[in-house]
Parts: structure tokens; sequence; C-alpha cells
């Protein structure tokens, strides 16, 4: 849309050491950057000191891919916001599939989480999306209408309009079978009328809804065509610098 900048997120999982990191980013600099679109590089803990560094003096932004919802406390191993804020950290994805299935994620952690991330001054990446056998069962809206509202909910109007949300439809993710473009389209935007409902029109006309699953450099503009998707959040086709630089110059 006109009025709101498309965002291309990577989302690394967990792949790279901080050797590997600061090589993509001294490979993207300059390239994976252009006026009217946001570029955000969502990596592992360990490497965001060393990205936030290499990528000062870019527009290029840095993202986590999960934070703990408590400040501070007696959680091993876990990260807060209040440290990725300290950091330099921009933005962090929250309730990714891959977190929801492995670690026991619910609706209401990922609100929590989400509530957090805005506390701390994080913008998240909220990701929401259906199973295989929900969509084989007609429940694609369903899921993303509940999944959405939970994961919003407690949120004042300004943060959820600020709040990017990835469409990711689970039998998508790493599997190299993309959603057609019309049906992503149609997905999100059913999402945006799910913010419209909980908010109003105007915080949906302001959020941007990415698509993601299987998104590379081949396909990103059919998606980018679309009316209502904003960008996309994409895995597998970001680890590699020239596939990073295209799926950034496809938006
Ligand atoms: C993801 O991890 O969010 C994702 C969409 O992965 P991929 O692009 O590899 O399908």
């Amino acid at each position: 849309s006109v009025s709101r900048t498309p965002i291309i997120a990577g989302n690394w999982k967990m792949f790279k050491t901080v050797k590997e990191a600061v090589a993509f980013a001294d490979e993207v600099k300059g390239k994976a950057e252009l006026a009217g679109v946001e570029s955000v590089v969502c990596a592992p803990f360990t490497n965001l000191p060393a990205l936030v560094q290499a990528f000062q003096g870019t527009t290029i932004k840095v993202g986590a891919q999960n934070l703990h919802f408590e400040d501070n406390g007696a959680y091993t191993g876990e990260i807060s916001g209040i440290m990725l804020k300290d950091l330099g950290v921009e933005y962090v994805i929250i309730g990714h599939s891959e977190r929801r299935a492995y670690f026991a994620e619910t609706d209401e952690i990922v609100n929590k989480k989400v509530l957090a991330a805005f506390k701390h001054g994080l913008t998240p990446i909220l990701c929401v999306g259906e199973k295989l056998e929900e969509r084989e069962a007609g429940e694609t809206k369903e899921v993303c209408r509940v999944q959405t509202v939970a994961a919003l909910a407690g949120l004042t109007a300004e943060q959820a309009a600020q709040t990017v949300i990835a469409y990711e439809p689970i039998w998508a993710i790493g599997t190299g079978k993309s959603s057609t473009a019309e049906d992503a389209n149609e997905v999100i935007s059913y999402i945006r009328s799910v913010v419209a409902e909980q908010f109003n029109g105007e915080v949906a006309q302001a959020v941007r809804i990415q698509y993601g699953g299987s998104v590379k450099p081949n396909n990103i503009s059919e998606y980018m065509a679309k009316a209502d998707i904003d960008g996309a959040l994409v895995g597998g086709a970001s680890l590699e610098p020239a596939s990073y630089i295209a799926l950034v110059e496809g938006a």
C-alpha cells in the first residue's frame, strides 16, 4: 500500500556464528538498503551485539527471535526485553510457529511477550498462521483470528498500529510449498479486518502484515503486488547475502 512502508525481515533461526554474521553484514551493507523498504535481520542472541555494531550507520535494523516476558529473574537461560533494548536491538519475532510447536508457547505467553516488547521499546513481529490440518478443515481464518486477537490483547491502539504481523501458514514454512499470493492476500486482508474490529479502522490501515512461508527472490514480487501484503518474513532465503539483497530489491 502507498501508506505503509514494506518490511522485509530475515529470520536466521539457529544459524550462523558471529564470524559468519559479520561476514553477512559486510556483504549486504549498502545493498540490502533501499529507500522506502525497511530491512531487518533477526539473528540468534549470540550474534546481536556484533550485528548491531556491523550495521551501525546503515538503515538495516537488527531483531531478536524471542524474548522472555519478565524483565529479570530466576529464568535460567532466558533473555529479557531490557537486555535486548540495551544492545540496540529494535525488533523481536514473537510466537513463531517453531516456538509454539517446540517450546510450548501458548497464545497467553505470546501476548505477554508482545506486551513486554512494547514495555521496552521493541517492535514485535508477531507470527500467526494455521497448520495443514486446520487449512484442510477450513479453519484458516478462525485460527488466525484467535491468535491475532489473543496476541494483541491489552495493547493501546498506538502499539497495535506499530506491531508487525507475519501471516505464516505452517505448512509453507521451510517446505518450498508457498501459499499462492491470492490466498495469502485473502487471509492477510481478513487479519486486517480482525484488527479493525479489535481496535479501529485507522489501526488496521496502519498495521503492517507480512507473508511468510518459502518466500524466495523469484516469488517475492508476486506477494508484493498484492494490496494487503506489506512485505515478507523469510527464513531459508535470508541466509545468503545475494538472496537477502534480492529480496529487499524485490520488495
Ligand atoms: C520463517 O522461518 O519464518 C520462514 C518463513 O521460513 P522459510 O522462509 O524458510 O519458509
